[in-house]
């Protein structure tokens, strides 16, 4: 039960004295409530059933009240009462409050590591998880820890305790009594056992249905545009009708567990109750026992069978933090595939030449490139080309590291990058991707995100080469602008040249562009096209490429097919050489002189493209 809370230590320990106050509160707590039923034996024995002077015993030489008179004894006694009852609601209050705010402080720390480290995974874990799933995970599944954690120490070690204080008292006062009434704990404890496991298979089949609605949103409603033009919300409400019911009939099977547990516990409790009052009104009568004490016993049972049905209750509580403290493990014991080897170094300033000798690589199992032997020199342009599927995209994600290669090596600069230290390589490359994401924040954080701390000027100057400044002008907020979530309030090319200008202020001398100008009309192509002419310019580029207007100017092309590459050489030597590549979509139809292009509106403030660059196909 302990084993998954250990493992959460670290968030727990800076706490740890305000884990031990709130802890020692509700163990005060808890023995001012042990106290409570002695003042009323008092009452009963010595003020009631007493006539002239109280008799000698125990309990009033303990409290040094023996010889008073019965009105001094009632006055003891009742003010005992009371502060036995003031103590226990301030300890219970404070005890209750001090506990929660700790759960409270240790759950936000655990929910920021699972974030880190969720983050700090790499790409192949990523690929392999639903986000729903992950979202659960840092919601629901860290709140039902933290119940657990506050339930353990609030409920679970004040109980126990009460347990032990009471069993004790009863067996000095009276053994043969404790025993009858401690006879049906046994009983009550084998239910708690066996209904622990259901609880806890339930609670976790509850949990993975959980995480499937959470999935089937975030799956749903990251596609909207897509779900909506295709008019598929019925598939899509189907499938969150059946996984809905799904998770219905798990919650339903844990309510059918919970509810009777309780009424369970309340019959074995009155058999017990049944057993002291049998047994203790005949001792009673024959005058083997006080009456007092009988209350105190009966007031006891309550005391002895209240915390365990607490326990009791709390085995739900706990089987259900134990899933979600399990499923956070999961993601916690899952080491990022892709780290710095020891005695990784840092990358010095690249010059930028890449070079990938005798590549092999596949996702999971089955490979995908297959000895690809590819060099970029620095400040060369070298495209790779081929049908959908061939690899390209796979390829580039090699360079950054988002994935190690299975075989052979990626150099840069000459260096195995796995010689070299994650970080200070990714600080050297910049990637231009088909669709570029967007953060929630303005357009200017947008674009200085990619780097640490840049200037204004610095931003400011991107984004003017990036032409992102043409658009941001027409803008009320200008770069204060904020852009929703993932950029859907921009275009394709306005995010684009987002993008664009945020690889400029990271000025990195590796510069990766995956088809950056694809799904554009001609017009938002080339202002997309000239930020990135300047993006190229004294940089090592490698780009995935469809459009002519983009591989003409490669200084080296790579045809790739199948995972391997299959043709190289300038557009003109591939063209003539009459292979895959003149046979890729538009490249067979395209005229080898360029296009003309339609001069852009000189209003918004550009030169005229020259005519070097075709639109493309
Ligand atoms: P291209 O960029 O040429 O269209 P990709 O590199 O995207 O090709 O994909 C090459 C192959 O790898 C495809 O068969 C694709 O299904 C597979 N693939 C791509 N990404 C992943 C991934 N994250 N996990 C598993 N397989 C993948």
């Amino acid at each position: 039960m302990f084993i998954p809370l250990w493992r959460f230590r670290h968030s727990m320990a800076p706490r740890a004295w305000a884990l031990t106050g709130g802890v020692g509160l509700v163990i005060l707590a808890a023995v001012m409530q042990v106290a409570l039923p002695w003042p009323l034996k008092v009452v009963v024995d010595n003020v009631l059933q007493s006539s002239g002077k109280p008799p000698e015993n125990a309990l009033l030489r303990v409290f040094g009240a023996e010889g008073m008179d019965r009105l001094q004894l009632l006055t003891v006694a009742l003010a005992g009462l009371l502060v036995f009852t003031l103590i226990y609601a301030g300890a219970s209050y404070l005890g209750s409050r001090l506990l929660n705010g700790v759960g409270e402080r240790i759950t936000a720390s655990i929910r920021v590591d699972v974030f880190a480290h969720l983050q700090r995974l790499s790409l192949s874990f990523h690929d392999k998880q639903r986000l729903g799933d992950l979202v659960t995970r840092t919601t629901t599944d860290v709140d039902y820890l933290r119940t657990m954690i506050i339930s353990m120490m609030a409920v679970l070690v004040p109980n126990v305790l009460i347990l032990g204080f009471i069993a004790t008292i009863c067996l000095v006062v009276d053994p043969a009594f404790a025993l009858i009434a401690l006879a049906v704990a046994p009983l009550l404890f084998a239910t708690v056992l066996v209904y622990r496991p259901r609880v806890k298979s339930a609670s976790r089949a509850a949990r993975s249905k959980d995480s499937d609605i959470a999935s089937a949103m975030t799956e749903t409603f990251s596609s909207v545009r897509a779900m909506q033009s295709s008019t598929s919300e019925g598939r899509h409400e189907a499938d969150f009708r059946d996984r809905n019911i799904a998770r219905m009939n798990a919650g339903l099977r844990l309510v059918r567990l919970q509810s009777a547990l309780s009424p369970l516990v309340d019959v074995i409790v009155v058999l017990g109750t049944v057993l002291v009052l049998w047994v203790g009104v005949g001792r009673v009568l024959d005058g083997t026992m006080t009456l007092g004490l009988l209350l105190v016993f009966l007031a006891y049972l309550k005391a002895l069978y209240d915390p365990m049905k607490e326990l009791a209750k709390l085995t739900t509580v706990i089987s259900r933090g134990q899933v979600s403290a399990e499923r956070l493990l999961e993601i916690l014991s899952t080491a990022p595939a892709i780290v710095d080897r020891p005695g990784a170094r840092p990358a010095p300033r690249l010059k930028g030449a890449v070079e990938l000798r005798e590549v092999s690589f596949g996702y999971a199992g089955s490979e995908i490139l297959h000895a690809i032997n590819l060099r970029v020199e620095p400040g060369q342009m070298v495209a790779i080309a081929g049908p959908t599927g061939a690899g390209k995209s796979t390829v580039v994600s090699l360079i950054p590291r988002l994935y190690d290669v299975t075989h052979g090596s990626v150099l840069l600069d000459g260096i195995d990058v796995r010689d070299l230290q994650l970080a200070t390589v990714r600080k050297q490359i910049s990637m231009v991707l088909q669709d570029s994401i967007l953060f929630r924040g303005t357009i200017y954080d947008n674009i200085a995100y990619g780097a640490d701390h840049p200037t204004r000027e610095q931003v400011l100057a991107a984004a003017e080469v990036a032409n992102v400044d043409e658009f941001v002008r027409t803008l009320p907020l200008g770069y204060d602008t904020p852009v929703a979530e993932r950029g859907v309030s921009l275009s394709g090319g306005q995010r684009q040249r987002i993008a664009i200008a945020r690889a400029l202020v990271r000025d990195t001398p590796i510069v990766i562009l995956d088809e950056p100008t694809s799904g554009l009309d001609a017009i938002s192509e080339q202002y997309v096209m000239r930020g990135l002419d300047r993006l190229m310019i004294g940089r090592s580029v490698i780009v995935i490429a469809h459009r002519l207007s983009t591989l003409r100017r490669a200084d080296v092309i790579h045809v790739l097919d199948h995972g391997r590459i299959v043709e190289t050489g300038s557009h003109r030597e591939l063209v003539a050489a009459n292979g895959l590549y003149s046979r890729l979509d538009g490249i067979q139809h395209a005229p080898d002189i360029p296009r003309l292009v339609k001069p852009l509106p000189t209003a918004v403030g550009m030169t005229p493209l020259s005519t070097e660059f075709g639109t493309g196909p």
